[in-house]
């Protein structure tokens, strides 16, 4: 791995980082610093982070190195640094979602893939910047100002998790958790050329996730390598009792499977996600993948999933309205930002116009509008029919393939401001990853290779519900066969 500025590094693939702290033969300090270092280096080109928690990571470090001299195993992530999306609660330490709003509140508790991460070793480097409460497919929304993609310092990471996503393609931390409601990790794993998983709706725990929409959010990992990411998912999954909508099944397990190929697998490539508005070398991209399958015995053919076109009109709905009802919370009495005026009413007011941007209230907007009598069945109860659909045509679907491929974003990164002027523009970014948040599917985006000007291109694997193992299988073997 080439550290900052080109200068090669120590540091690796997260599963090699935790082995040798185990064995002691690396310390877990030395490891952060290095880290660290990477981070100073270019962080202020960058701007990945909201908060660098240095002296809690040094801290911690400190701690597991004790522990693995006293004879102890920290677990399967030790001494590895992770970095967070900015809306995931932790215990004493900033949590903003890129919002005025939350300026100054410290969570009085972590979220549980926190303390799970924590629990196997993982050190936290810092929180990383998002689009303003995860709305947006840029970072352009973040009131800290927007992150740079590290492979090309003109163009976006993506968004919303863009922060995790640049801060793993910059070598800042070897892996990192985001947030997808509507592809908000895998699009910005596609852009900056990491890996990028969403798990099944309710595979992992939501509990410490300031909520969007809450039938769509599910946390998900960032990675350099399909096996990190493999390895990051079994930690983090798994039934929690703190999160009503967790699943009751154990994390899946994944590493085990990885090297099993794709051989006798069924593969539909979707046909709907293939025309209009996605990029001839995105398309290419995608047809090299399922060759790809295909020549390692993966039995490919061509899907249709009709309704999947309809699947950005009725997020539009969905997520809105959900979304304003979850930041109906930001009152200027409970969380950080208060502006006061006169009365409550007037403070609320106040401190809601002050403490949001334009895509928050734009959001918040349509969903009321979505909600309103007279207008809720028309939008909010039609976009659900919608989404019943999108789920009706998958099953079909998934009746004659085991998995199917598509790309994950239609273009490659576009540069600052291309998009900000045009939120429909901004919204279509998503046209590929949304479904599978509408049916709750799995889905991650693999790096496939380069576009014009060696943007990094992805291609996005989906599989039935709770289908991680063979979803994580095609993808190791996509990995392997564009080395
Ligand atoms: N870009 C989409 C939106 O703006 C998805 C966001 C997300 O997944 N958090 O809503």
């Amino acid at each position: 791995m080439t550290g900052a500025g080109g200068r090669p590094g120590p540091r690796g693939p997260a599963h090699e980082i935790a082995a040798a702290v185990r064995r002691g033969e690396r310390t877990a300090a030395l490891v952060v610093d290095e880290y660290l270092e990477a981070i100073a280096a270019r962080e202020e080109e960058l701007h990945a982070f909201n908060v660098i928690t240095a002296e809690r990571a040094r801290e911690a470090a400190a701690l597991l190195d004790r522990r693995v001299a006293a004879g102890d195993d920290p677990g399967p992530l030790a001494g590895v640094p992770v970095a967070l999306k900015d809306n995931l609660c932790t215990r004493g330490v900033p949590t903003t979602c890129s919002s005025r709003i939350l300026a100054g509140w410290k969570p009085p508790y972590d979220a549980t893939v926190v303390e799970r991460l924590a629990a196997a070793g993982a050190v936290v480097v810092g929180k990383t910047n998002l689009d303003e409460f995860a709305m947006g497919s840029s970072t352009e929304h973040s009131a800290t100002g927007p992150t740079r993609n590290p492979v090309d310092t003109e163009r976006v990471p993506g968004g919303s998790s863009g922060g995790s996503a640049a801060a793993v393609a910059a070598g800042f931390a070897p892996i990192a958790l985001g947030s997808d409601t509507g592809g908000s990790i895998r699009q910005p794993a596609a852009f900056c050329g990491v890996v990028g998983v969403k798990p099944t709706y309710g595979r992992v725990s939501r509990y410490g996730l300031v909520a969007f929409a809450s039938s769509l959010d599910q946390i998900g990992p960032f990675a350099t390598t399909v096996a990190d990411a493999a390895l990051v998912l079994e930690v983090i999954a798994g039934h929690d009792p703190l999160d009503s909508t967790s699943v009751a099944e154990p994390a899946p397990d994944l590493l085990r499977v990885l090297d099993d190929g794709v051989a006798g697998l069924r593969v539909g490539v979707v046909r709907e996600l293939l025309g209009e508005g996605v990029d001839a070398e995105v398309v290419e991209r995608t047809r090299a993948a399922a060759e790809a399958l295909d020549a390692a015995g993966a039995v490919v053919d061509e899907v249709s999933v009709p309704a999947a076109a309809y699947g950005l009109s009725a997020y539009y709905l969905i997520a809105p309205a959900e979304a304003s009802s979850n930041l109906a919370r930001y009152d200027g009495v409970r969380y950080g930002l208060r502006v006061d005026a006169a009365s409550t009413a007037e403070m609320n007011v106040a401190t809601r116009t002050e403490g949001f941007g334009d895509e928050v209230k734009r959001r918040i907007m349509l969903g009321t509008y979505a909600l309103s009598a007279g207008y809720y069945d028309a939008y909010y109860g039609k976009a659900q029919r919608v989404r019943t659909l999108i789920i009706r045509d998958f099953d079909a679907a998934y009746e004659r393939v085991d998995l199917l491929l598509a790309p994950t974003t239609p273009t490659t990164a576009f540069r600052f401001g291309d998009k900000t002027g045009d939120p429909l523009s901004m919204y279509l970014s998503d046209v590929c990853t949304i479904p599978s948040n509408l049916s709750g599917h799995p889905a991650m985006s693999v790096p496939f290779g380069f576009g014009a000007g060696g943007l990094p291109i992805g291609v996005q694997v989906l599989a039935p519900a709770l289908g991680e193992a063979a979803m994580f299988r095609a993808a190791a073997v996509l990995e392997e066969a564009i080395k």
